[in-house]
């Protein structure tokens, strides 16, 4: 277990908000992390963390964030609106600037860059195998390898974090070596799940934010103070909604500074939090009373996904009372895992079973889902989707 201080400014004192707890493929025992709040500044993080997440090797190893077969719709519009905000608020950026994507993954948001005629683009990742993905699809460089480990042969004009932030355990460390690689004057970009609106917006999945691997809940001000601290001053911010992810993404363009004359606590992530949490509740109990008369019944059903909200349902729902012989996920890294000692199979596992009860336990997939179990089911058998608030 793993105990952290303020990510934004490093202050040792915490308010509880919310214990979240996930059953994770191959484990046993459920796992769980505290959301707090910041006495001194009004940042929420996660803390008391699972030996599970906030490794380096956990990312090394990922590849499910690469979007090898090809991106979903949803997030290359995301990454169309990084490329607008930047470009309309950099007006010095231009097709010779030097840009460096933090976390690039396959590259897919340097070639919004590489469609516009920039040539100068390198992107860093974690992951071992997102350098070759990224050769193949873009041919971009990017390099699998730690920020803190890179050494640059000079200094970037643009330098981007887009959905980073939000996963590191000391995001301190990785924003000084980045600041570092900036010529003086040089932008930081960054894009993050945006806390201040994290209750707003349509058909919430409750607690759909605090995610395994989101572990800082930032809003302006808390980003302000963060990265002030590295000597990067904000000029722009947009909050926009994702009608995909169904959440807002926090953007920011930022200027690094020599000078930092600190900023003032705010607290309003703080209380957006703890609204936040009190409609996931909310949210919870609805859905739960939809499931109530089947798992009541004791009807035998099949879960199709294995995500981060069965994760959570599981561990916190009356959903691990229900009567689940199987589970179905597409992807194959969850094949052969086991939940709750329950086999997970591959979708067409289904063909072969009859007449069952499916459950579609994703909110941002469920039409997808639907569509492709109508294959494969028998034309008696049954499938429930989630309540849309
Ligand atoms: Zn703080």
């Amino acid at each position: 277990m793993r105990q952290r201080n303020c990510p934004a400014c490093l202050g040792a004192q915490q308010v509880s908000l919310h214990r979240q707890s996930f059953v994770r493929p191959g484990l046993d025992q459920s796992i769980s992390y505290d959301v707090v709040a910041c006495p001194d500044c009004g940042c929420a993080y996660a803390t008391n963390l699972p030996d599970v997440t906030a490794s380096a090797d956990y990312y090394a190893g990922a590849s499910h964030h690469l979007h090898a077969a090809g991106l979903p719709q949803g997030l290359a519009e995301i990454h169309e609106q990084f490329f607008t905000h930047i470009t309309q608020h950099a007006r010095e950026i231009e097709t010779g600037s030097a840009i460096i994507d933090i976390g690039a993954g396959a590259g897919h948001f340097l070639h919004r860059f590489q469609v516009r005629g920039f040539t100068d683009l390198t992107g860093l990742d974690a992951a071992r195998a997102a350098g070759a993905e990224a050769a193949r699809l873009y041919g971009i460089p990017v390099l699998s390898t730690d920020i803190a480990e890179f050494v640059p042969v000079r200094e970037y004009d643009l330098a981007c974090l887009c959905g980073v932030l939000e996963h590191l355990a000391e995001p301190g460390r990785v924003l000084e070596a980045v600041a570092r690689r900036l010529r003086p004057d040089g932008l930081l970009f960054v894009a993050v799940p945006d806390a201040d609106q994290f209750s707003k917006g349509e058909r919430i999945e409750p607690f759909q934010e605090f995610a395994l691997e989101h572990i800082n809940f930032f809003s302006r001000a808390s980003l302000d103070r963060l990265l002030g601290r590295h000597g990067l001053i904000p000029v722009s911010y947009e909050s926009r909604y994702n009608g995909f992810y169904r959440n807002h993404t926090l953007m920011g363009l930022y200027r690094k500074q020599a000078q930092y004359d600190g900023h003032a606590p705010s607290f309003s992530s703080w209380q957006a939090l703890q609204d936040y949490i009190a409609y996931s509740r909310r949210r919870l109990t609805e859905l739960e009373a939809r499931l109530r008369t089947q798992i009541d019944s004791g009807e035998p059903i099949v879960v199709w996904g294995v995500g981060e909200l069965t994760m959570r349902l599981l561990a916190t729902s009356r959903l691990r009372e229900a009567n689940i012989v199987g589970f179905v996920d597409s992807h194959p890294r969850f094949h052969g895992k086991r939940l709750l000692g329950i086999p997970v199979h591959a979708p067409e596992w289904l063909s072969g079973q009859g007449d069952v009860t499916v459950w579609v336990m994703s909110y941002v997939y469920a039409g997808e889902i639907r569509a492709q179990a109508s294959h494969l089911l028998s034309a008696s058998s049954r499938v429930f989707t989630l309540p849309d608030g």
